[in-house]
């Protein structure tokens, strides 16, 4: 009897720790580039006698689930919130060149997001940062899981970088979102998986029961909205707080505001708390504000970007978006005008190595933060997150160095659909 069928697309890591849950396990993983998705190894070698075509030994390296970030405004020099004047064919591209590249900080999935812009933006734009969805193609990179829309029905007082001349209010509902998004883009088929709204704005509840029946998440955020404000949106349907801590008020003791939403639900009949992101490039938010966050709710934490296109690129002063400029000084974004922080230049592996160090997190821990809670807010846990037999096979080999005084984990490799498309020191892109 044949013990093995040639070429079958199955790879096996081997001498590698699996992060499962809050735990490193010392096991292999099986999973095919046929089918782009995890295998049950133990069913292949013994059931089915199916070698693997190809082993790969980690030497001991960590192999976690391909990262997800829910808030990425564009990268590499490329906006997601700006049409090139060469029109929709270009802007195309520059998306498809975003995927190729990013896939290589092991982001194999993340939400494109757009800003507060004028509603021609969004209609054009949002045809081509939708789902990725079929073909499964490895070779292009980073797949989109649905846009994110910051904006534009957010809160004047707290627009951070918005620009307040495109903000507008939701008065009537649905059939203003649809005005400014496009009504084909506001179906149940809708590119849109993240909505980030102002709930105190006249129409905003009715707005968030409305994008639920869509399928279409809503997140709090760039919002002025008391406790009892935001708890309503969370009984509308809300799920989440956007970049929480960051354009909204702070905690008073008097009145929580919308961070009060990690505090323990009032009654049994309350809705669960919300999922709710965070910028760790310690230029956002303070390491103690992060590591409260943490502990009030550590299954809701996610951590964000917010970058930009920026990102990566030299210092100096660059043309945004309406007539704006930012100045970039490092890591550090501002708008020219007022001096407001700007969106971020990290990458998402940084996050988590400032989130661990900051926090005292441990691996599986902060990996959880952009691996298993986004999949689990987005509602794709099943395909997307973690390392069970059926998900898709996105993976990141992680090479974890430094002491007990600062660990970091660093990008080695990066599969996507059961194929490598990304080796630190090789040539695969
Ligand atoms: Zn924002």
């Amino acid at each position: 009897m044949p013990a093995a069928i040639l070429s079958n697309g199955v790879t096996k890591f081997t001498n590698c720790v699996l992060v499962k849950g809050n735990d490193l396990v010392k096991e292999d993983l099986w999973i095919s580039s046929v089918t782009g998705k995890i295998l049950n190894g133990q069913d292949l070698l013994y059931g089915q006698r199916i070698a693997p075509d190809n082993i790969i030994d980690l030497g001991g390296r960590i192999l976690s689930p391909g990262l997800i970030d829910v808030q990425l405004n564009g990268a590499y020099g490329f906006d997601f919130s700006v049409i090139p004047e060469e029109g929709t064919t270009t802007y195309g591209k520059g998306v498809v060149s975003v995927n190729k590249n990013l896939v290589q900080t092991g982001v194999t999935s993340y939400l494109p997001t757009l800003t507060s812009q004028k509603p021609e933006v969004y209609q054009k734009a949002l045809p081509y940062l939708g789902p990725s969805g079929a073909p499964r193609n490895a070779s292009s990179g980073s797949e989109s899981l649905g846009a994110h829309v910051e904006g534009p029905f957010i809160s004047p007082t707290k627009n951070g970088i918005h620009n307040t001349s495109v903000l507008q209010t939701p008065q009537n509902g649905l059939p203003d979102l649809a005005t400014c998004y496009g009504p084909s883009n506001l179906t149940t088929s809708s590119p849109i998986k993240l909505l980030t709204l102002a709930p105190e704005l006249p129409g905003a509840l009715s707005s968030i029961s409305s994008l639920n029946e869509l399928g279409i998440m809503t997140s709090i955020g760039h919002s002025e909205a008391t406790y009892e404000q935001a708890q309503l949106a969370l009984f509308s349907g809300a799920t989440m707080i956007t970049h929480l801590f960051n354009a909204m008020n702070p905690l008073h003791h008097r009145n929580p505001g919308i961070f009060g939403l990690l505090g323990s639900p009032p009654s049994p009949s309350s809705p669960p708390k919300p999922y709710f992101g965070l910028i760790a490039d310690g230029i956002h938010l303070h390491p103690t504000t992060i590591k409260i966050a943490w502990n009030a709710h550590p299954t809701g934490l996610i951590l964000v970007t917010d970058a930009m296109r920026l990102a990566g690129m030299p210092d100096g002063v660059y043309e945004w978006t309406n007539g704006s400029r930012i100045v970039k000084k490092g890591a550090l974004l501002t708008l020219e005008e007022n001096g407001k922080i700007a969106g971020s230049s990290i990458t998402l592996i940084e996050c988590v190595n400032n989130f661990m160090n900051w926090t005292g997190a441990t691996v599986p821990e902060a990996l959880k933060a952009v691996t298993e809670t986004p999949a689990r807010m987005l509602g794709v846990e099943s395909v997307k997150g973690n390392l069970k037999e059926g998900a898709d096979a996105d993976l990141v080999v992680l090479d974890l160095v430094g002491g007990e005084e600062a660990k970091n984990l660093a990008v080695d490799q990066v599969w996507k659909f059961g194929e490598m498309v990304f080796e630190k020191g090789g040539d695969r892109a």
